[in-house]
């Protein structure tokens, strides 16, 4: 298919939620397999063919919670498809915190796709293919249409619906979290206890958080917010109690129960939403592109 593709964005790169995090690869929702399966092959293939320029690393580690069952449900939801998978051997626990005889594990080895890096040199790849990039606010999808477009395909995270105009806005949600750059450079492993407590290394910089709070607004970290994710994790591995925080994030999870991917026709043109990602954004991206493409060629074939 010969296209013409622009895309449209009204933030400096900066501004936007997919700037901020380390990426790691692991699915919530078992319902997006399909799209975790197909993005992590993507990520396996550039880290294979072109490596860390990509700001795509290849990254073991382990997760440790009191409840075997979230354990069982990772294992259910991306056991198959990570390298690696295994639950923790009661040795193997030992070397995280001897005193809690409760905790279960498992380890595997995934990816990361650190927003920073890898936006940048994904825009840079489509620049070099001829995809036109322009900063600009688009009122609604229709705007669009009515310029003459094809397929539009709204990609706008936490204001998706705003943009799909048509009542959604009212299914879409920020969970806020905040991550926190820290100087650590021999953590060469993610650790997390259950899912909001964690360190993940990147290619240069090692993360820790976070909060998952539901409708959060504030763009600001109070003091006490950044002790209490600090206290949590010293309480998990000890070392980072002389650990010194480099910089901090406040990010939105554009969230929606579910995701909406969905081609709407509109006379012959056609409204593609593919938005509401949460906390796997990066995780399926891909799957989620590929399925727009089939979405576009069912239309017009
Ligand atoms: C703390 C935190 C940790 C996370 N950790 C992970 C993780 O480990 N793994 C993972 O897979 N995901 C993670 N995520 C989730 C991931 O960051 C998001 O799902 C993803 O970045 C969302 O991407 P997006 O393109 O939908 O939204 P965004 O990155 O926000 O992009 C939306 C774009 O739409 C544009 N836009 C919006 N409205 C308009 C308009 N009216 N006109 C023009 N342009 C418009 C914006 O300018 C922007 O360019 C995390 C998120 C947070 C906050």
């Amino acid at each position: 298919m010969d296209v013409e593709i622009t895309i449209f964005s009204d933030l400096p790169f900066e501004k936007t939620t997919s700037w901020g995090p380390a990426g790691l690869h692991r699915i919530d929702n078992g319902m997006y397999r399909k799209w975790g399966n197909l993005t992590f092959q993507r990520y396996s293939n550039l880290f294979r063919d072109i490596g860390g320029t990509t700001g795509i690393q290849k990254l073991s580690g382990n997760i440790l919670s009191e409840d075997i069952e979230k354990l069982r449900l990772q294992e259910r939801n991306y056991g198959d498809i990570v390298y690696d998978f295994h639950f923790l051997s009661p040795r193997e626990l030992l070397q995280f915190n001897s005193e809690r005889t409760n905790l279960s594990g498992i380890h595997f080895t995934a990816f990361t796709t650190e927003g920073r890096k890898y936006v940048p040199w994904m825009t840079e790849r489509l620049k070099g293919l001829g995809v036109h990039f322009i900063q600009r606010h688009v009122l609604n999808v229709l705007e669009l249409i009515n310029e003459g477009f094809d397929v539009v395909v709204n990609c706008a995270g936490i204001r998706g619906g705003e943009v799909a105009d048509d009542g959604d806005s009212v299914n879409v949600y920020p969970i806020r979290g905040v991550l926190f750059q820290v100087d650590a450079p021999w953590q060469k492993q993610f650790l997390y206890e259950d899912f909001t407590t964690f360190t993940i290394p990147t290619i240069e910089s090692v993360y820790m958080g976070t909060v998952k709070e539901i409708n959060g607004m504030s763009t600001q970290v109070s003091p006490e917010e950044r002790e209490a994710v600090r206290q949590k994790y010293i309480k998990l591995q000890p070392a980072f109690k002389n650990v010194s925080i480099i910089s901090e994030w406040v990010g939105f999870r554009p969230s929606r129960d579910p995701i909406r991917l969905e081609a709407i026709p509109f006379n012959n043109d056609l409204i593609i939403h593919n938005y509401g990602h949460g906390g796997n954004g990066f995780t399926l991206s891909w799957g989620c592109a590929l399925e727009v493409v089939e979405l576009i060629k069912n239309h017009f074939n």
